[in-house]
């Protein structure tokens, strides 16, 4: 990657954010899009297709279900260690 393409890469970006958000509060599951659903993980694009179909449920994760969500996946990477530290 040139110079210029890693400094930009560390700028925030909305698009990425917001994409990143869905995986976290778990929206492609309920997303009308297949490839969404399939995947288990947002399919991005300008601002995530999820996030058009559901602004509330993105705020009111990061307004009140934040805690929920962060325990989630910390059982959830605690269940792969240890799925993957037997193999
Ligand atoms: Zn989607």
């Amino acid at each position: 990657m040139s110079r210029v393409r890693t400094i930009l890469s560390q700028m925030p970006d909305a698009d990425d954010a917001l994409r990143r958000l869905a995986d976290v509060i778990r929206v492609p599951s309920t997303c009308r899009r297949r490839r969404c659903r399939e995947q288990a993980c947002c399919q991005g694009g300008y601002g995530p297709p999820c996030y058009f179909e559901d602004r509330k449920r993105f705020a009111d994760a990061v307004l009140e279900d934040m805690h929920q969500h962060r325990e989630f996946w910390i059982a959830q990477r605690a269940s792969f260690e240890a799925m993957l530290r037997r193999h």
